[in-house]
């Protein structure tokens, strides 16, 4: 029995985070590909989250972060 946790590894530095994470601890970069829309504001903010491998959002087009910050 091996209790497995998703890890996830930071794109820019490959630093293996805790799945928890949201970003890296040692070079700041994201850890989820979340839609950029978020910081528009406004009620119909999208927020999605996307593949790590997208460049845009799958929902609504908008740039990813991943993007924004030149992980994909
Ligand atoms: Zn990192
Ligand atoms: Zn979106």
């Amino acid at each position: 029995m091996s209790d497995k946790k998703e890890e996830k590894i930071c794109k820019r530095c490959l630093f293996k985070a805790d799945e928890k994470d949201q970003y890296c601890i040692r070079c700041g970069a994201p850890l989820i590909n979340r839609c950029t829309d978020f910081k528009t504001g406004g009620k119909h903010y999208c927020g999605f989250v996307n593949r790590p491998d997208a460049r845009y959002c799958a929902k609504c087009g908008h740039e990813t972060v991943f993007k924004q910050y030149g992980l994909v």
